[in-house]
């Protein structure tokens, strides 16, 4: 039987790599020994980190196998990054065979979403749904998508990248090459650009975010902005999908205002399913990703 404790859980996001050692429950999870560090800025950057964390969790703790969840569009079955928006050159990097080097041990990779998906559909609230939609919203705005029970994973692996759906003919310019993409106007960085936008001047999405809560007029004008953008995300999703659940995660919506600013506009403009698709924030938070890369069975 595979041992499911002593896992080296690795999450590679656009601003942040978190890691740990996880031990896989039935019913529940613990994660030992849990750090987090700023993204480097390049690929070269981002694998010398990789494989300081692998030298630190070997000596410190030791593990058995390593799952690995990055941003960006991968193949399963060779591990293979073939392209991510948000870190620069972080693509056609073979990183289950880099990591399995410094290892040693067995490497399974995939899209950071579908692991949050996995984790969330396990031990949290979308357990019970048939049909589920996963967005993470940080950096960027990643999704995955759950229908009869199942990961829905698409012919290539991409299946929910709802991130790039073109919400506006013309639009901003998006890291994928195309314009107008959702994640342009509703992530963290839209949030923050849009600040800019109207301003002149930078501030972080989380100030934005909790300046806005504490009713500061220049904020609320930013945030009511990009709600009603991301409104028009999840309504789209809604009408095409149909889901029974939205679960949305990520670090634009750990407060809870710009989701329930969503709604509220989302029941305005929804078609008739939108009236029983719930939309919820994850109970698993920045955890569920990393429990999802541990999860990940091998190809
Ligand atoms: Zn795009």
């Amino acid at each position: 039987m595979k041992n499911n404790k002593n896992i080296l859980a690795i999450d590679i996001g656009g601003t942040k790599i978190a890691s740990g050692i996880v031990e896989l429950g039935k019913d529940s999870y613990q994660i030992y020994d849990y750090q987090k560090i700023e993204t480097p800025k390049s690929k070269e950057g981002v694998i010398q980190k990789l494989i300081e964390l692998i030298v630190y969790y070997e000596k410190n703790s030791g593990f058995d196998r390593v799952g690995v969840a990055t941003l960006g569009r991968i193949d399963r079955k060779r591990g293979i990054v073939i392209k991510a928006a948000n870190i620069k050159g972080w693509e056609n990097v073979n990183l289950k065979k880099i990591i399995k080097e410094a290892a040693g041990k067995n490497v399974e990779i995939d899209n950071d979403v579908k692991c949050f998906a996995l984790a969330e559909n396990k031990f949290g609230k979308s357990k019970k749904y048939q049909d589920a939609i996963y967005l993470a919203i940080g950096t960027g705005i990643g999704g995955a998508i759950k229908v009869g029970g199942e990961l829905y994973r698409g012919a290539d692996n991409i299946a929910g990248e709802f991130g790039h759906m073109i919400i506006t003919s013309g639009g901003k310019k998006c890291g994928c090459g195309n314009r107008g993409c959702w994640q342009q106007y509703a992530s963290g960085k839209a949030i923050e650009k849009l600040y800019y936008e109207f301003y002149g001047n930078k501030k972080k999405a989380k100030d934005i975010a909790t300046d806005s809560i504490k009713g500061i007029k220049q904020d609320k004008k930013v945030i009511k902005k990009s709600a009603s953008y991301l409104a028009i995300g999840l309504v789209n999703i809604i009408n095409t999908v149909n889901p029974e659940i939205i679960i949305v995660g990520g670090s634009v919506v750990k407060q809870k205002e710009i989701l329930d600013l969503a709604v509220k506009e989302v029941i305005k403009k929804a078609l008739i399913p939108g009236r029983k698709t719930k939309i919820v924030r994850s109970d698993l938070g920045d955890e569920a990703t990393l429990i999802g890369a541990a999860m990940l069975e091998e190809k």
